[in-house]
């Protein structure tokens, strides 16, 4: 009797390590198991680079079902799963779940389509139907020629049944599956800059190198995009194009379908179900589609013939995912790039501050496109609206209204852009500029109205709301961003004709209300266009003559040192919706605060100015990407025990090691969350190695510190964290 082998499976649990099965013979890396867990079943995942624990065979359950209609999971799909699992601190098995398709979390075998096609051989040839079947004889005239099983089909539905009895009969060959014709559409000719751009892409094929393509939208980005791989097709490899699930709209497919054959492109996005998903993923994967166009979770599709990754509007905060494996798509896109040799291309107008600083350390190579690619647009003229001596009528003043009315009379449509983002509300003086900015660290106090307390969220200091102004004595000590809410309101009551359209995230979430939001705008059945975030993104909403932004200023001074970076990137989109087409745009902000550096360079569409003071302001804080942050964070009913538990971690870590930091714990920005309160403790340091190495040795003690936590304890780690 032969011994069982030992072998390592992940399994989606929240434990670190992987767990041992056996199995008769040995299983390939990568290979699809069902094995027992507790009282349930499980998929796992075969990994042979985890060495297997020496347990006795009693106390180890045996493999149930090899699961292998598909091939193993490629090796290069287990490293990057590796590579995610280390960098986010998270356990490798739920990583690796993570990853796949959700058909492929069953622990069942999974059906696809057939991609194969069939022809009779000469066995089959000499085996003709008699005259009087009339199906068979359909169905065995057309498989003279090589069919698809859907193409058979359409014949005759019963082609199943004949063809698998022609299979057993061994009347057929299996024909693997063929690629159609790579025919690729004419290209534009490309500007001078969008030539220096592919030129500089194209040199770095068969390599690693990552390059930034900053360009206004409209500036020719998606152009240079299609050209590229249109070069990487004729090369006979793949391209993986990653984009904010926002955009991924029908008029962008449109392009690309316009330029390949629709059979080599694969989208993935969460519109799809399980199996469409799946199939497309096992499409790419097979090499069997040479373009997948798709959403955070695609930059896990495997591609055995990569030669480029694409990530456009690479600012895009839908990059980062929130919750289970907090992985953020570019810089897990950008480290696929390198681990494939191939070149990663960022594309944005607004580019992150972590890229502006990659391009700066020259990590990445930045090409530019400076004007709009097509007709003669110009850029709107920005304004400000100074509002502090100005008699505001439910937050909206008078030279904002007459603006909008004159739009209304001359049958122009406008928009207006609600920043509701900065919330959280940091007091502010409206006499000198004061703000409520925390005496021990770099970040602001946030307004707890109910505790009549300051409290700041990095380092968890608090203090009593001042009755005036700790600067110069002014009593009108007012939170910042507040008083949005009525302006919708406001709007309607003071221009009763005009036709107002509001967009929030109900229009946006579903399809179909979108093109129905898109058909009245586009049928001049809209005056208005009233919104959120939403309008930020790149959407077409033809010609716009102004756009209104309100609610801005509570950004500029907000606890979220992010805040600013993601107003202006805003600003700059929703600015580009003005003056479209031949017509001149107008935009006009409403402030505060006039003279604030952010407003100046947006007037003058300076986004390096902008970026360069912003990154000098984050190195004097000491917040990224001039340092690296890994926040712990615990929620539980009552805050106290959330704080307990960070109390905990934090007796547990000691001193910390210079350069490493921990701040907290402290409430986070959104202290109460679905009836759960929610504390935080954030880990800093300049030397993200050092970081990172440092908690990843703290990782056992830390889950068994959680694991004597009471129930109703939750806690996550989040990497380079988006939100705080
Ligand atoms: P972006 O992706 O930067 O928003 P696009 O690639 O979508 O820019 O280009 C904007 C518009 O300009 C599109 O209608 C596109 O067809 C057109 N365009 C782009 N490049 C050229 C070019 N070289 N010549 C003429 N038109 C172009
Ligand atoms: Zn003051
Ligand atoms: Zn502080």
């Amino acid at each position: 009797m032969t011994a069982m082998q030992h072998i390592s499976v992940w399994l989606d649990v929240p434990l670190r390590g992987a767990f041992t099965y056996l199995h008769p013979q040995p299983l390939p890396s990568g290979q699809r198991v069902r094995v027992a867990f507790g009282n349930r079943e499980l998929c796992g995942v075969v990994d042979n680079s985890v060495p297997p624990q020496a347990l006795d065979e009693a106390r180890c359950k045996p493999i149930l079902a090899v699961l292998d209609e598909l091939p193993p999971l490629p090796e290069a799909l287990l490293q990057q799963v590796r590579f995610a699992a280390r960098y986010y601190l998270h356990p490798q098995g739920q990583a690796l779940f993570t990853a796949l398709p959700t058909a492929l979390r069953e622990p069942r075998a999974v059906t696809l389509a057939d991609r194969q096609s069939y022809r009779l051989n000469a066995a089959g040839l000499a085996a003709e139907p008699s005259a009087r079947s009339t199906v068979q004889r359909q169905l065995w005239q057309a498989l003279q020629q090589p069919q698809s099983r859907d193409a058979l089909r359409r014949v005759h539905p019963q082609a199943t049944a004949f063809l698998r009895q022609r299979l057993a009969a061994a009347h057929i060959d299996i024909l693997p599956w063929q690629a159609s014709p790579l025919q690729v559409a004419a290209a534009l000719t490309l500007n001078d800059e969008q030539q220096a751009a592919l030129d500089a892409v194209a040199a770095k094929l068969g390599r690693f190198g990552a390059f930034l393509l900053h360009g206004i939208t409209g500036s020719g980005k998606t152009e240079v995009y299609l050209q590229l791989i249109a070069r990487v097709l004729a090369a006979g490899q793949q391209a993986l194009v990653i984009i904010p699930e926002i955009n991924l709209t029908p008029q962008l497919i449109e392009r690309f379908a316009q330029r390949f054959p629709a059979s080599h492109i694969v989208c993935l996005h969460s519109g799809l179900s399980d199996g469409e998903r799946l199939q497309g993923w096992v499409d790419a994967w097979q090499g069997v589609a040479d373009i997948v166009i798709g959403t955070r979770l695609a930059v896990f599709t495997p591609l055995p013939r990569a030669g480029l990754v694409i990530v456009d509007e690479e600012h895009d905060g839908s990059f980062k995912q929130q919750d289970g494996l907090r992985y953020h798509a570019r810089d897990l896109a950008v480290w696929r790039a390198n681990q494939a040799q191939v070149p990663v291309l960022l594309g944005s107008a607004t580019p992150s501050l972590e890229t502006v600083a990659n391009v700066e350390a020259g990590r990445y190579r930045r090409l530019v496109l400076s004007a709009r690619a097509h007709g003669s647009a110009r850029l709107p003229r920005i304004g400000l609206v100074d509002t502090r001596r100005l008699k505001l009528v439910d937050g909206l003043s008078e030279p904002v209204i007459a603006a909008l009315r004159q739009r209304l009379e001359r049958r122009e449509m406008s928009l207006v852009f609600i920043n509701r983002r900065g919330y959280s509300p940091v007091l502010a003086c409206t006499a000198c500029g004061w703000t409520s900015a925390c005496k021990h660290c770099s970040a602001r106090m946030v307004l707890h109205l109910s505790a009549r307390q300051l409290r700041c969220h990095h380092c968890g200091a608090q203090q009593r709301v001042p009755l005036q102004c700790p600067a110069c004595g002014n009593p009108d000590v007012q939170p910042l961003g507040e008083g949005t809410q009525r302006l919708e309101e406001a709007l309607r009551r003071l221009l009763p004709e005009a036709r107002i359209l509001r967009i929030d995230r109900d229009s946006t979430s579903h399809k179909a209300a979108w093109d129905a939001v898109y058909q009245r705008v586009h049928a001049g059945e809209v005056d208005i266009l009233l919104g959120t975030q939403m309008l930020a993104k790149g959407h077409d909403f033809g010609a716009l003559s102004l756009v209104v932004v309100l609610g801005s200023d509570g950004a500029l001074y907000s606890a979220d040192y992010r805040a600013s970076e993601r107003l202006f990137a805003q600003l700059l989109q929703v600015s580009g919706r003005a003056g479209r087409a031949e017509l001149a745009g107008d935009v006009i902000v409403q402030t505060n605060w006039p003279e604030h550096p952010l407003y100046l360079a947006l007037m003058q569409h300076d986004f390096d100015g902008f970026a360069a003071s912003q990154l000098q302001e984050r190195r004097e804080a000491g917040f990224p990407p001039a340092a690296s942050q890994v926040i712990l964070r615990a929620d539980a009913p009552q805050y106290q025990e959330a704080e307990a538990f960070l109390q905990q971690v934090l007796a547990l870590c000691g001193e910390l090691p210079p350069p490493l930091f921990v701040f907290g714990p402290a409430p986070a920005l959104m202290a109460r969350l679905a009836g759960r309160e929610r504390s935080q403790l954030t880990f800093e340091s300049p030397q993200r190695n050092a970081l990172h190495a440092w908690l990843r040795a703290l990782l056992p003690q830390l889950d068994a510190l959680a694991r004597k936590a009471p129930r109703q304890l939750r806690w996550s780690l989040d990497v380079d964290p988006q939100e705080i």
